[in-house]
This record gives structure tokens, C-alpha cells and sequence, in this order.
């Protein structure tokens, strides 16, 4: 069976097609600059890559494109659009609208699109024009909506709830939804997979998501408890251009005093501040090393000071959970930047962490990397992430 996976926003339009008996990737690429001057689509099957430069004016003609290139004589992969058995549709939020992946009906493209744009106002509606497009483009093949914010529904309501008047919570549904759902489930399925503790309602696992947005998780038993993003993905530990947590009355002082509004100040805390904001060099790790190693002090706090912010909800989410049997790292960073690892770790021998020095420095491209010593308590993972296959896997599941 072929699912083809979308992940649609406003200018642009990625997907893959996945072979589910294999789970292995036929073909992949991306629409760029729909509805804008320049537009293309770079696709990739059969080893070939091909470029198509032409109009793209709109959501509906991009998956066209996409089914021709999937049947490209060069590059294509099927023979037939009906090959293609579902569509997977990443979506950024739920709200608490959705709680598992579903398959499309009118019932949940109404939910998606009226309840659920205002949690996420760039990325939702442009997942809905995405489906749109899809379902008027293969009208016969089943469509899924898998969220990134589901996989955290199962955190119960004293990690979910702010304390703020319950009643507003109520009303205007403002609570911890999380984000990266779809990775921390990826990592943590495939790390109970490894230490053969699939089923296993006490297995203790803190995800790190760790890549230009950052995210760390508490699961247990596969079942999501706590995560450290919030209403929106600024929360939590400070990222490439994200603050992280900020006292909110530290948010009103510096907006009175930057003279900026509401909106001005929440898009600063976005996209100028954490490691881009400490360093004043970059929001990418690799120059923030690179600078760090140079001498540049600041790039040096800035790595400093993630480290230590991720630590601690290392620590928290082990208290949080009873215990901790495993640490994942995964995304660009996580996966990447062995000294990141080795100072996240570094403080953490009181839970039983032992880190293998050579084998957190060594590269390598096995699907499941173990960096712990073999006397550590606590098994410290690097676990590729890999949210397409889940997108997949929820939308096998869904159609069977
Ligand atoms: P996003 O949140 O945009 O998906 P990624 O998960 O791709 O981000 O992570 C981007 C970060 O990962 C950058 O800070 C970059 O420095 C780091 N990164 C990515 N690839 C590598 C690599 N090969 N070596 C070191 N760092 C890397």
C-alpha cells in the first residue's frame, strides 16, 4: 500500500510517498512559491531528481503537478493516481478539537476549519487549503488529518492547565497543547522498539526535540505526560530565535519600554531572541560552536545556557514521571551536536547517567545510535526523527 504524505504551507507544498510494506521512501519534493512569481516544484524518485519551473498559481495545481511528477516517465514512481491508497495531512494544531488523527469527513473539515485556524493562524489554514486542493484533485482516495499537537493529548490537566482563572481556560481554551507530537511519538515508540519495552506501562522516557525550534517531552508508558512548549510553540526552552519561558511581566516592561505593541513584541520573542538573541552571531549551532571555539564569549553563553534550560526539564520530567529509563535526542541538533548532548547530560550522574564519550562523538546513520555507557542506569539514545513515516503510519491505521 502507497500513502502519499502532504505537508502543506501557504507558498509551499512538501510531500512524500511512502511504501507502507517497507515503510521505505518511493518518492519526495516539494511545491515552492505557489501563487508567487518564480513558483516550481523540485521532485525526487528513481534516484533522478527533476526541476519543473512553471506557474503555480494555487494549492490545486501544485498536487497536480505532484501527481505528475509521480508518474513521470524519468522520475515517477507509480503508473496510476489510484495506486496511491491514502493522503496524510500534517496539521500544526488541534486545540482540544481533535484528539487522535482522523479521517476526513464533512464533520472534521468543518472542526479544522472553524474552531481550530485561530490556534495556529498561519500554518492551519494553509494545511485546509492543502486538503481542499487534494480532495478535489482525488476525489476517491481517502483523506487523514494527523496533528502535531495530538500526541500530546494525553497529558492530564495539572501539566496541561496554566494557573490561570479556570473559567478562562474554559472559555477561551488557553492551556498547554505542546507541539513536535508526531516526533516525540516517533522517538519514543522506536526507543521502547529498541530496548524491547514496547507495552511497557512504566517505561520512562524524556524526549529531546532539538533543532531550530526545541521542544523536550516527559512519556510514559507511550503515552505523552508533559511537554515543555505551550499555548504556542514560544515556550519552553529558549531556541534558535525563540525566547523560551519569559515572566509575562517582563514581556509588558520590555514591550512598554521597546515601544512595541502586542503583536511587535510576541513576533520579537519569536524571531529575535533565544541563541540568535544571547550569541548576536546566528541561531545555528554549528556557527554558534564555531564562535564559541573562536573565543566568542556570548556564543558560548548562548550554548551554555540551552544546555542548562534543557536540563533542567530533564530533571523536572524525571521527577515528573517517578523516574527516568532512557533519554532520547533527536532533530538537527539533537542528533547532530555531540557537545550539546554531552552538556545536557553533563550534571545528570545523580539519575544514573553515564555518557560514553567515543560513542557520542562518533557519527553515524544507524536508525537507533546508543551513547550511554553499558553500565548507565539510564540508556541515552540519538533516534533519527522521522514525522512523514508517522503521518503514515496514523494514516494506514485510519484506513486500514
Ligand atoms: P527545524 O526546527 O527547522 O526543523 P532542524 O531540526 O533542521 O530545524 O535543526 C536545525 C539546527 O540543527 C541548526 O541549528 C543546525 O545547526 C543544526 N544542524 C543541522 N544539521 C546539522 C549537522 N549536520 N551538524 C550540526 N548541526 C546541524
Amino acid at each position: 500500500m502507497k500513502i502519499l504524505v502532504v505537508n502543506a504551507g501557504s507558498s509551499s507544498l512538501k510531500y512524500q510517498l511512502i511504501d507502507m510494506d517497507t515503510e521505505g521512501v518511493l518518492a519526495k519534493g516539494g511545491c515552492e512559491r505557489i501563487g508567487l512569481a518564480g513558483s516550481l516544484l523540485k521532485a525526487k524518485g528513481n534516484g533522478q531528481e527533476k526541476v519543473y519551473e512553471q506557474d503555480i498559481p494555487d494549492h490545486k495545481v501544485a498536487i497536480e503537478l505532484v501527481l505528475r511528477a509521480l508518474q513521470d516517465e524519468g522520475i515517477g514512481v507509480i503508473a496510476h493516481m489510484d495506486e496511491i491508497s491514502a493522503v496524510g495531512h500534517r496539521v500544526v494544531a488541534s486545540g482540544e478539537y481533535f484528539k487522535h488523527s482522523v479521517l476526513v469527513n464533512e464533520e472534521a473539515l468543518k472542526t479544522l476549519e472553524e474552531k481550530t485556524f485561530e490556534l495556529a493562524p498561519l500554518h492551519n489554514p494553509a494545511a485546509a487549503t492543502g486538503l481542499r486542493a487534494c480532495m478535489q484533485v482525488m476525489p476517491k482516495t481517502p483523506m487523514v488529518l494527523v496533528f502535531d499537537t495530538s500526541f500530546h493529548q494525553t497529558m492530564p490537566p495539572e501539566a496541561y492547565l496554566y494557573g490561570i482563572a479556570y473559567e478562562d481556560y474554559k472559555a477561551y481554551g488557553v492551556r498547554r497543547y505542546g507541539a513536535h507530537g508526531t516526533s516525540h511519538k516517533f522517538v519514543s515508540q522506536e526507543a521502547a522498539k529498541y530496548l524491547g519495552r514496547e507495552g511497557d506501562e512504566n517505561f520512562k522516557v524524556v524526549t529531546c526535540h532539538l533543532g531550530n525550534g526545541s521542544s523536550i517531552s516527559a512519556v510514559k508508558g507511550g503515552k505523552c505526560m508533559d511537554t515543555s512548549m505551550g499555548f504556542t510553540p514560544l515556550a519552553g526552552v529558549m531556541m534558535g530565535t525563540r525566547s523560551g519561558d519569559v515572566d509575562p511581566s517582563a514581556v509588558e516592561f520590555l514591550a512598554r519600554k521597546k515601544g512595541m505593541s502586542h503583536a511587535e513584541i510576541v513576533t520579537y520573542l519569536n524571531k529575535k531572541c533565544g541563541v540568535a538573541g544571547i550569541s548576536g552571531v546566528s541561531s545555528d549551532f554549528r556557527d554558534l560552536i564555531a564562535g564559541a571555539n573562536a573565543g566568542n564569549e556570548r556564543c558560548a553563553l548562548a550554548l551554555d545556557m540551552f544546555a542548562y534550560q534543557c536540563k533542567k526539564f530533564v530533571g523536572s520530567y524525571a521527577a515528573a514521571m517517578g523516574g527516568v529509563d532512557c533519554i532520547v535526542f533527536t532533530a538537527g541538533v539533537g542528533e547532530n551536536t555531540p557537545s550539546v548532548r554531552a552538556d545536557i547530560c553533563d550534571g545528570l550522574e545523580f539519575l544514573g547517567v553515564r555518557l560514553d564519550k567515543d560513542k557520542n562523538a562518533a557519527r553515524g546513520d544507524s536508525p537507533v545510535r546508543e551513547i550511554s555507557r553499558a553500565d548507565s542506569a539510564v540508556k541515552v539514545l540519538v533516534i533519527p526523527t522521522n514525522e512523514e513515516l508517522v503521518i503514515a503510519r496514523e494514516t494506514l491505521a485510519l484506513v486500514g
